[in-house]
């Protein structure tokens, strides 16, 4: 699966850290969300306070570790980083606390798989800087408080569905990001190509761009092995052409979607007749959980003109019955 950091080997890990973004200068995209960010963090820097909690939430790849790096380069500050599945352990995250120096940044991937225990623990720690722990257990248990350095959590989710409300409330800053479009992918293209030092024209960027499912590591990934064929099959320079070849060569579909994409479209059109049909039904035939086909998968198949959400539920558009090769269905009218 191209969309997760996890199936990458270290060696494109290491390329990953190279093509990152390390400044909001060369973030490209998510003007809004950017915006706000470049605001508080200025405003905390004038009054030398911690900044407020940050909860950054949207899919996979869309750039929540890289800003949340970029706040803490940009703050002056250190960055320490975790995640929900890890932090398994309330001794864990007071180690991860106690460390951590004054309005430094931590930051949490995947918040909404926090344990219950360790999320109860987070809520004075970022209320009042404050953690309660127990020392030993029966009848000699009692509780010492440790005051903490004052600090920013920063949470990534691609399911803010799933997060608590207590714990949503102790965000003061929440931002939502949103897919690429295909001219800011262009553009994240031609400066990853320019690190790796291979030439890349525009025509060959704009078309890995409209292929990369809206998502700048989809967009990198790609890049890579487009940049693999242009050196073994072409003179080394990435054009349209060699990008093509490499695009089709990869099986990678002409709108970027991917085999969850095509499948979920599948199944509406194939068993369902086109729709519409409940999002808890597909996610069975899918065998994922409703709460991810609809945060993870369904919004940019919407976006794209794919899929329609109605109030009888969700319907596959005549785009998706051509993009899959198959006759639309006559629709009755009224
Ligand atoms: P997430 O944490 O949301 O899964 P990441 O921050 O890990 O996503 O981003 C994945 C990769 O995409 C990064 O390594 C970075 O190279 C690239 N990337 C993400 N957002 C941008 C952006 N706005 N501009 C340039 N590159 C980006």
């Amino acid at each position: 699966d191209i969309r997760s950091e996890a199936t990458y080997t270290q060696e494109e890990q290491e390329i990953d850290r190279a093509l990152r973004p390390i400044s909001f200068g060369s973030f490209a995209g998510q003007d809004k969300a950017v915006g706000n960010l470049k605001i508080f963090v200025e405003a905390a820097k004038m009054r030398q306070d911690a900044l407020d909690h940050v909860l950054l939430y949207g899919p996979p790849g869309l750039g929540k570790t890289t800003l949340s790096h970029i706040v803490a380069g940009e703050l002056g500050v250190g960055i320490k980083i975790t995640s929900g599945p890890v932090l398994d352990k309330p001794g864990d995250l007071a180690g991860l606390l106690t460390s951590l120096e004054p309005n430094d940044v931590l930051f949490i991937d995947e918040i909404h798989r926090l344990s219950p225990i360790v999320e109860e623990y987070l809520y004075s720690a970022m209320e009042d800087y404050r953690i309660d722990i127990m020392l030993d257990k029966g009848p000699s248990a009692r509780s010492i408080q440790i005051d903490l350095n004052p600090f920013t959590l920063i949470g990534a989710t691609t399911r803010s569905g799933l997060l608590t409300a207590p714990l949503r409330a102790r965000f003061g800053i929440n931002l939502h990001l949103e897919y690429y479009d295909i001219e800011t992918l262009a553009g994240i293209i031609h400066r990853s190509a320019s690190i790796l030092q291979v030439p890349c024209e525009t025509s060959a960027a704009v078309e890995i761009a409209s292929r990369s499912r809206g998502t700048p590591r989809i967009a990198n990934a790609l890049l890579r092995r487009v940049r693999d064929f242009a050196q073994v099959k072409g003179n080394g320079r990435i054009d349209k052409a060699i990008a093509c070849f490499a695009l089709e060569a990869l099986n990678i579909d002409r709108h970027g979607l991917d085999y969850i994409d095509n499948k979920l479209l599948g199944v509406i059109i194939d068993k369902f007749a086109g729709g519409p049909v409940g999002l808890t039904t597909i996610a069975t035939a899918l065998g994922e959980d409703p709460g991810t086909v609809e945060e993870v998968y369904e919004p940019y198949l919407i976006k794209e003109g794919f899929l329609k959400r109605t109030p009888r539920g969700r319907e596959a558009t005549d785009l998706a019955y051509s993009h899959l090769g198959r006759t639309p269905r006559v629709r009755a009218v009224g």
